[in-house]
Order: structure tokens, then sequence, then C-alpha cells
């Protein structure tokens, strides 16, 4: 059970920037799971890891597509399940999951949990987040996946989808990039 207060040892325990984003980030499958690195399925990753930090779930594993089991962690309680994208998205079911705190505490909660969120990347290793950086990384993930180049593409993924206290502004701008090339 979460007492107010106590929201930054919640957050301090999941898997933000800290573990994802560490030496085990050098794999794809860590953001990306079972998908390869295409725009389409890295724009899916992108938009998925920004709708659940604002639901109040961390991915603990790469993004597998919507309706394959992924395994996350609750930010409300700390525990780790797994869960469908598809559904998660809905926000559904409301109780979270089994042995979650009350639905009635839900909203306070995710308030506490957005003050994490920032407008631009403060990670050492930088995410994407504006429309400019996010055209680039598409423009270099592109070209990894031409070259062949491993260790490029890895990074180009990692930059449009590993977690990161502005999943938000980076989704933000992927809908805009999107929407200025249709
Ligand atoms: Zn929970
Ligand atoms: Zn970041």
């Amino acid at each position: 059970m979460i007492r107010p207060g106590d929201t930054a040892t919640v957050i301090s325990k999941t898997p933000l920037t800290g573990t994802v984003d560490g030496a085990i980030g050098d794999e794809l499958g860590t953001y990306l799971s079972g998908l390869g690195p295409t725009l389409r399925n890295v724009t899916s990753a992108a938009l998925a890891v920004a709708r659940i930090d604002e639901l109040g779930w961390a991915p603990l594993g790469g993004y597998p597509g919507s309706d394959v089991l992924w395994p996350v962690a609750c930010l409300m309680c700390g525990k780790s399940v797994l869960r469908f994208y598809s559904h998660l998205r809905r926000a559904r079911p409301a109780m979270r999951h089994r042995g979650c705190v009350p639905q009635g505490q839900h909203s306070y909660l995710l308030t506490a949990l957005s003050a994490h969120i920032a407008d631009t990347c403060p990670c050492r290793r930088g995410h994407a987040t504006t429309v400019d950086d996010v055209a680039q990384a598409f423009e270099g993930l592109q070209r990894a996946v031409r070259r062949d180049d491993h260790g490029q593409v890895v990074a180009r993924v990692r930059a449009l989808t590993g977690p990161c206290p502005a999943t938000a502004a980076r989704a933000g701008a992927i809908r805009a990039l999107q929407s200025a090339s249709k």
C-alpha cells in the first residue's frame, strides 16, 4: 500500500532510465521484442511507451506489439505483471491488476507520478524529443538498417523508444512528424 509521500520510493524502484537504459540497453530486444526495427514498429513502440507512462506503468522489456503479453511494472504499487498493450492503452481493467492499490487512490497517484514528467530529455544518453530530433533519428535508423549497422540501429531505436521522463514530448514530436509527412 502506498501513502502520500511514498511515490518517490516507488519511482526509484522502477526501471526508468537507470536499468533499461544502462549496460543491457545495447540489445535491440530491450526496446523491441520479436519485432524488426521498421519505422512502423519503432513508431508503435514509442507511442506505446508514452501511453503506458501516462497511465502509471513502466516497460520491463521491449515492446512486443499490442496483442502479445508485455512485462510491465505498475508504478502505483511496484508490482511486475504481464499485460497486453491493447488492454493497457484503454486503461483496462480499471482495477489495473489483482492486488493493486484501491481504485479510489488511482487519480491521486497518477498526479503524483506525473511529477517526473519533463519537456526535454535529461538522460545521460539522450532521447529524441523534438520534431527535428525525431526526424533525424528515423533517418539515421533507415540508413543504419540499409548498412546493416547493428550498433547504430540499436542506438536509434533506443533514442526513439527508450524510457525517458520526456516520453510524452517524444510521442508528440513523432505524431507531429507523421501529420507533416501526410
Ligand atoms: Zn499496481
Ligand atoms: Zn531521455
